[in-house]
């Protein structure tokens, strides 16, 4: 007889894949059961960048660097683009400049440089240098191309003999099988559940007692930059100071929080903040707004595409371009505030939610804990 357990995985996006990854190396056979024929959800549709930058300081940075960690070394093997090439937070109020000082002096990490406009004019041609007061580069944040990083992935657990059953909706748990579609049942000794938005179906209950909301994000790809020109790093300006928790501690960020919104209220009311993340081909991901909520009016805003548009204007002087590409992604988050939700409806059933705009980030480190719970 058999005696190799089994996990079943719901969800073939990055949470579902880690999770899948980190199993079938811990000795499990190992099925992922996907909705779609690929995956199509917030792991195909975000900027594609691994931001230690973002997280808070402890014990979620180091599991933000692990994962960093775990994308560049199975790179090579399975087989997508990454670059190394670091974020450059550009402050142009001097209440940014503050935050960045202030940042860079709590870290005393030598990943992390503060430069002047000069630094950045010599290693930075396409960062706007009018009004720059200073900027701050860090060295271990990465980009990824996120769907042909999924897909590379998709076809890498395949070949390391993952089961991947595409086009297959889990519809109900039993107490050791999971229903789909199709009446099928797959045995379980150990679920994990990363359905992303469409975890309600499964735990609905358990869910909204968790506290999750759904945010929906305004993204667009523009044509390659002229000329092969690079950005050199992931580029942000003032408004993204105030989006991630990391910055949270700093004394001086309430300060730019309130200039910023008294400023620019329209940007605010979006929920504005602007990456600009350049992939292989040169193209860059651009983004991105926030909306709130459980259900969101369908249709693009070109209202906000300008909001971005003029934001990425203030740190960038880009050759000019045009968007190709545009989409919305939603991610789960939590009311609380805790970056990573991770609930036990049962004792063998494991559901990963709420990882905000952090996901791709976290999600290795993650999932290496759910796997090392189960010994
Ligand atoms: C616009 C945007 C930008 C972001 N940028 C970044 C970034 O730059 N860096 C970063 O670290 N993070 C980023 N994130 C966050 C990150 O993308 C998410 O945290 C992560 O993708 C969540 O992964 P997931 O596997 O839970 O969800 P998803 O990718 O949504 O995967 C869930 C999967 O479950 C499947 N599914 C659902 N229901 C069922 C069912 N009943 N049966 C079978 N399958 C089912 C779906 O089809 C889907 O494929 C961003 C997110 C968004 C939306």
């Amino acid at each position: 007889m058999n005696s190799q357990k089994r996990c079943v995985i719901v969800g073939a996006g990055v949470i579902g894949q880690t999770h899948a990854l980190e199993a079938f190396r811990a000795g499990y056979d190992v099925t992922v059961i996907e909705r779609d024929a690929r995956p199509l959800g917030a792991s195909v549709r975000n900027f594609g960048t691994l931001w230690p930058i973002g997280c808070r300081t402890g014990s979620e940075r180091e599991q933000a660097l692990e994962g960093v960690s775990r994308w560049k070394k199975l790179a090579p093997e399975v087989g997508y683009w990454i670059d190394p090439c670091g974020s450059l937070s550009l402050a142009y109020r001097q209440e940014a400049w503050e935050v960045l000082q202030e940042f860079g002096q709590n870290h005393g990490d030598d990943s992390f440089q503060l430069m002047t406009p000069a630094e950045v004019a010599e290693g930075y041609p396409l960062a706007n240098l009018e009004r720059l007061k200073g900027a701050l580069f860090s060295a271990r944040e990465s980009v990824v191309q996120a769907h042909s990083t999924m897909t590379a992935m998709t076809g890498f657990l395949a070949r390391e003999g993952v089961k991947m059953s595409f086009e297959t909706p889990a519809i109900k748990v039993h107490d050791d099988e999971v229903e789909t579609g199709d009446g099928r049942r797959f045995a379980f000794d150990q679920l994990v559940i990363a359905a992303g938005r469409e975890m309600r179906v499964l735990f609905p209950d358990e869910l909204k007692a968790a506290g999750i909301f759904q945010s929906r994000l305004q993204m667009m790809r523009t044509t390659p930059l002229a000329g092969g020109q690079r950005l050199g790093a992931v580029m942000v300006g003032d408004l993204t100071l105030c989006h991630y928790p990391a910055f949270e501690n700093c004394a001086s960020i309430g300060a730019l929080r309130e200039r910023l919104h008294e400023e620019l209220p329209e940007h605010h009311a979006h929920g504005v903040h602007v990456i600009a993340a350049q992939h292989e081909d040169g193209s860059l991901t651009l983004g991105d707004s926030h909306e709130y909520g459980h259900d969101f009016d369908p249709g693009y805003d070109s209202g906000v595409e300008s909001l971005i548009l003029e934001a990425l204007g203030e740190f960038t002087r880009l050759p000019k371009f045009e968007v190709r590409k545009r989409w919305h992604g939603i991610y789960l988050k939590s009311t609380k505030g805790i970056t990573q939700v991770v609930l036990h409806p049962r004792e063998n059933v494991t559901m990963v939610t709420a990882m905000g705009g952090l996901g791709m980030t976290l999600s290795w480190g993650l999932a290496r804990r759910t796997v090392q719970s189960w010994s």
